[in-house]
């Protein structure tokens, strides 16, 4: 059964131009907002095409502020990426997101992957393997049921900088994704000296998919490609049942997206996994 809920929350967004006093003062309070517990996580289930079944979660950071509410991530980690703050707010994502997942496996739930997203700042500070190994150890969650999710964008950065810190990663035992694939330009080609498991198909193009007959053409590409590769294939942003119908006919392997599932709170999120829990 899908679940097709509306939304139950609205985002305030700002303009980002640079010189807009709303986004000094969002700073400011941004710089308060952890240690006033103002972050929260929603979970986005990911779902086997063929199955049915959750394989996976997305860790998807919350600000509820005071005042303006819940503000989006797309204004807001712009400005923590920008500040530093990132990396503390990113580490807080990690315990919180591994230590839900462990609390999932406790409960009894099959085991699932719980992926959380790294931002170019993150990946690129020095302690960060460290950090996850800490992370990983303080909440017992085995490295198997971590993935971390890089953007294309990041990746192709320095490739030989993030070879050395995925290969890092890899011998740890977590997964490696690449996010937003599609969007930073590059070729395949030059990601394959990475080790990487799952290439995320940027939700932009699942947008078109049913729009533009070219769009369905690259989409096939990427997953061929992907395949070769021995990656496993995931869209972003589906819809629509008929974007879901071409993904299933291309053997795009696993879905994430409003079709299926929005954004939710742990406890919607468990209950989702509680209804599903095998009997
Ligand atoms: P992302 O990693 O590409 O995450 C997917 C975004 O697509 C999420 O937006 C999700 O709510 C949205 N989405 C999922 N399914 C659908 C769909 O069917 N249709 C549409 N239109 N959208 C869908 P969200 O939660 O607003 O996050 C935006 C971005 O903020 C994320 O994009 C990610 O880049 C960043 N972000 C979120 N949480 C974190 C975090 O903990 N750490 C870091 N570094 N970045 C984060
Ligand atoms: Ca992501
Ligand atoms: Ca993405
Ligand atoms: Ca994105």
């Amino acid at each position: 059964a899908k679940d097709k809920g509306r939304n139950n929350y609205q985002f305030y967004s700002v303009s980002l131009s640079a010189k807009n006093p709303e986004l000094l003062t969002l700073e400011k309070s941004l710089r308060y907002a952890l240690e006033r517990n103002e972050f929260t996580l929603y979970y986005q289930p990911r779902v086997n095409i063929a199955t049915e079944e959750i394989t996976g979660m997305e860790a998807l950071l919350r600000w509820q502020h005071p005042e303006m509410g819940l503000v989006a991530p797309s204004v807001f980690i712009p400005l923590v990426e920008e500040s530093g703050l990132i990396v503390p707010i990113g580490e807080w994502v990690l315990r919180t997101a591994c230590i839900q997942n462990k609390i999932w496996q406790d409960a009894g739930f099959p085991p699932i992957t719980m992926a959380v997203n790294l931002s170019l700042k993150q990946f690129c500070q020095p302690k960060l393997v460290e950090t996850i190994a800490t992370v990983l150890e303080q909440t017992g969650l085995e490295p198997q049921f971590l993935e971390l999710e890089i953007m294309e964008t990041t990746a192709i950065e320095n490739l030989d900088f993030t070879r050395t810190v995925l290969e890092d990663l890899q011998q740890m035992g977590v997964y490696i994704s690449i996010d937003d694939f599609g969007t930073g330009h590059s070729s395949l080609s030059r990601l394959q000296l990475l080790p990487l498991h799952n290439l995320k198909i940027d939700k932009s193009f699942i947008q078109y998919l049913t729009q533009d007959a070219k769009v369905a053409h690259i989409i096939k590409a990427i997953v061929t490609l992907g395949h070769s590769l021995g990656l496993k294939l995931i869209a972003e942003g589906v819809e629509k049942e008929e974007e879901l119908e071409f993904l299933k006919s291309i053997n795009c392997e696993d879905v994430q997206g409003f079709l299926f599932y929005r954004p939710l709170s742990v406890q919607k999120a468990t209950e989702i996994l509680e209804s599903k829990r095998p009997t």
